[in-house]
């Protein structure tokens, strides 16, 4: 088999606040297509037109290569190598960023095309599953109105979800209502829901002390990206001040930034995104990382079904995780893209058995966005 093109579809809302976190107002899906017909579908968390651009540029030099021309007639089941040549070829402009966004999308596609040949779920190709289900907890941001949390929080408690996750927003603008945010949204959930907060890299280490040490008296779960990504040394401070999971690692790129969060940074949870940080590729090396440290790898999964199919059939596979992200956005791209959106039952998620990812694309929504 042989790929013979490479399709990068940027897709957005009409109208988009670029003002709110909330990245599913756009998209960039991939498809790549093979000699023998079948064809794999990807997606990346990342800026569309610039992995587009990423995707088909034409090649420079040696190391400044185009995705799509360093991949096309290669055999998608060679799946290992494509994704050290890509890796490779854009290294003068890569290692990072949206290359390794570009190659995520690429690497997811790849598996999918492997497991419909196959005929087989990604996860039987990844090493077999330990669960057909996964709780997953509501992950959605904190809005200035606490009326407005508390009613949201009561209704993903009556859909099912027995954890749920609270970020960015108003968090880090004054110490007073940073407490209040995390005693509503405590109070909102009840006792027995696990509750997570998303700080949005607001303070310095002190201060994420201060607050963490504020944080544990309302039994939170974790508490997620306190302070700026590059900040490792903040992370230790602040991993051995306090008596909470400190979660980060969304923004991280290949397992090496990974291995530098659990060494240096001394986190406790690893948050890989399987559209940025290398595809299932490199997040299967990076939960192993995880594994053998005995640190928690729960990825970071805030797009469509797409990405989260994908990490569904990456954390079937491992042997210990709480449960996984699952977007409770509005956006209609966060359902619409598929024509089988994954359901939320009792708080699970069950992992799809189809061949491949086991999604299909809704063609005519994709034609609705993409622009
Ligand atoms: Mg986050």
């Amino acid at each position: 088999m042989k790929i013979v093109d490479v399709e990068a579809i940027p897709v957005r809302l009409p109208e988009v606040d670029i003002s709110i976190a909330d990245g599913i107002q756009d998209d960039l899906i991939l498809r790549i297509h093979t000699d023998g017909g079948i064809v794999g579908v990807g997606e990346t968390d990342s800026c569309s037109p610039v992995v587009k651009a990423i995707i088909e540029a034409p090649s420079s030099w040696m190391h400044c290569q185009g995705i799509k021309q360093l991949i096309v007639g290669e055999d998608p089941f060679d799946i290992g190598k494509i994704w050290e040549k890509m890796y490779q070829g854009t290294l003068w402009i890569g290692r990072g960023g949206p290359v390794l966004h570009a190659m995520s999308a690429v690497d997811m596609a790849l598996w999918d095309i492997v497991g419909k040949a196959l005929g087989k779920p990604v996860f039987k190709l990844l090493g077999g599953a330990y669960r057909d289900k996964i709780r997953v907890y509501a992950s959605t941001l904190f809005t200035e109105d606490p009326g407005e949390m508390r009613q949201n929080a009561l209704s993903y408690v009556r859909q099912g979800f027995t954890a749920v996750k609270f970020g960015w927003g108003p968090m880090g603008d004054d110490p007073k209502k940073d407490i209040e945010l995390v005693k509503t949204a405590r109070k909102a959930v009840g006792e027995d829901v696990s509750l997570l907060v998303d700080a949005g890299c607001c303070w310095d280490a002190i201060t994420a002390i201060r607050r963490a040490k504020e944080f544990e008296k309302f039994g939170i779960y974790w508490l997620e990206e306190p302070l700026p990504a590059d900040d490792l040394f903040g992370y230790a401070k602040l991993c051995e001040s306090v008596d909470l999971r400190i979660a980060t690692g969304e923004q991280e790129t290949t397992a090496s930034a990974f291995r530098d969060l659990i060494a240096k940074g001394k986190v406790s949870v690893i948050q890989p995104d399987v559209s940025r940080a290398g595809g299932i590729t490199a997040c299967k090396k990076i939960a192993s990382l995880a594994h053998d440290s005995n640190v928690l790898c729960v990825p970071h999964a805030w797009k469509t079904d797409i990405l989260l199919s994908a990490t569904l059939h990456l954390v079937a596979t491992l042997p210990r995780i709480p449960f996984v992200e699952f977007c409770v956005s509005k956006s209609p791209l966060r359902k619409e893209l598929v024509l089988e959106p994954l359901q939320v039952d009792n708080g699970f998620v069950r992992i799809p058995q189809k061949p491949g990812l086991g999604i299909e694309l809704n063609e005519a929504a994709i034609k609705r966005y993409s622009y």
